[in-house]
This record gives structure tokens, C-alpha cells and sequence, in this order.
């Protein structure tokens, strides 16, 4: 599986006909130590821990997507189920469909 550099994810994505913006920082202000993105709802910003390898930088931006359908779409997925959904739908992207 070909997983996306940093400098392929696009700056935005559209996610039920709204624009989020796309972003990669060095760490989560406000955040725990171990957190690899956040889904800002207030700005519809996805961010994204720079530095932690192509797999898990592609996983986190599916998982924060994830969220951002959550709000959009205001359906509810629980966080276990987020966690469980990001390598399968990684994989189904990145292996069937197409590469950024
Ligand atoms: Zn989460």
C-alpha cells in the first residue's frame, strides 16, 4: 500500500457540501501528548500531528474525516467504532479506489 506524503494531502476536503480545511501542525495545542489529530467542529479544521509516519498520518486523517462526517452528516459513531473503521477504510481508499 503507497500511503500519501504530507505534501499530498490537499489543503481542504469537501465533507457534506462543506468545505474543511486541512492542517498539519507539530503538536495539538491543548491537547494529550498522545494525540494524533483533532476535528475542530468551531472552524471545520482537521488537524494532523506532523512526524508520525505515512500510515498513521493517513489513519489519523481518515479517523478526524470521521468526525467531521459525524458532525456533518449528524449521525453518531462511537470512538471505539472510529478506531476500529480507520485501517479498513485506509485500506479501501488507498487499495481500491485511488491515492492522493
Ligand atoms: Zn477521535
Amino acid at each position: 500500500m503507497k500511503y500519501p506524503r504530507i505534501k499530498d494531502y490537499p489543503d481542504s476536503i469537501n465533507i457534506g457540501f462543506k468545505t474543511w480545511r486541512v492542517r498539519f501542525v507539530k503538536k495539538i495545542e491543548g491537547g494529550e501528548e498522545d494525540w494524533r489529530g483533532y476535528c475542530s467542529e468551531e472552524d471545520r479544521t482537521i488537524l494532523i500531528v506532523s512526524g508520525q509516519g505515512r500510515r498513521s498520518t493517513y489513519e489519523t486523517f481518515i479517523h478526524e474525516c470521521l468526525h467531521a462526517i459525524e458532525f456533518e452528516y449528524k449521525i453518531n459513531i462511537s470512538h471505539k467504532t472510529i478506531y476500529e473503521l480507520e485501517a479498513p477504510l485506509a485500506n479501501l481508499i488507498l487499495g481500491n479506489l485511488y491515492s492522493l
